[in-house]
């Protein structure tokens, strides 16, 4: 099965992405960790991503698409994945469908966690401070200046790829506001599972 997973910062992406991985024994695919691992790492495409990420803009188009291209050949991606942070704009949206289609593939559902804008905030700091308790380095973009921005980019850039796929009726909507279980009964039932 090919997902994509959509949301605002703090919708809970990643919480989801790790029980659908259990469930279906597909790879998480996010470019938001892949970009984290090349800053890390000190890639050159992790040198040009670097300020952008922590400032909670995005990174250019291509560096993620080429990203993704490369990473949904792997072995582990014959039998499908979950894509969580990509698609992040329209054009990346585009792309997607353009690589999938030249390997005679398409998705099999996008599923939209939809969040009330004031909870997020709230679940950032949360987060920030469960992270320090366990003795963890904070993301340098979990502070409220760049999660405002992260919040910006979301509304202008990555609201219309919701659109984009409700036109082509591919979209499902999940309310992001219920339990973190009743959230995963509703991905589930969403994409027929
Ligand atoms: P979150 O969804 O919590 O904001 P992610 O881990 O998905 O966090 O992404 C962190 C940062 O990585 C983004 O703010 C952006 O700078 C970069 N990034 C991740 N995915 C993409 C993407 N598809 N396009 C552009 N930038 C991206």
């Amino acid at each position: 099965m090919r997902l994509v997973l959509l949301g605002p910062p703090g919708a809970g992406k990643g919480t989801q992405s790790a029980r659908l991985v259990e469930k279906l024994g597909i790879p998480q695919l996010s470019t938001g960790d892949m970009l984290r691992a090349a800053v890390a790492a000190g890639s050159p495409i992790g040198l040009r991503a670097k300020a952008l990420m922590d400032a909670g803009q995005l990174v250019p188009d291509e560096i993620v698409i080429g990203i993704i291209e490369q990473r949904i050949d792997e072995p582990d991606c014959a039998n499908g994945f979950i894509l969580d942070g990509f698609p992040r704009t329209v054009a990346q949206a585009e792309a997607l469908g353009e690589l999938l289609a030249r390997k005679g593939m398409n998705l099999d559902a996008v599923v939209e966690l939809v969040v009330d804008e004031t909870a997020l905030v709230d679940r950032m700091r949360k987060r920030v401070a469960e992270t320090l308790a366990a003795g963890k380095p904070v993301r340098a973009d979990d502070n409220p200046e760049s999660f405002k921005t992260r919040l910006d980019a979301y509304r202008a850039q990555t609201a219309p790829v919701s659109r984009h796929y409700a036109q082509r009726g591919e979209l499902k909507q999940v309310d992001g506001m219920m339990a973190i279980d009743e959230v995963t009964t509703a991905i589930n039932e969403s994409i027929g599972q």
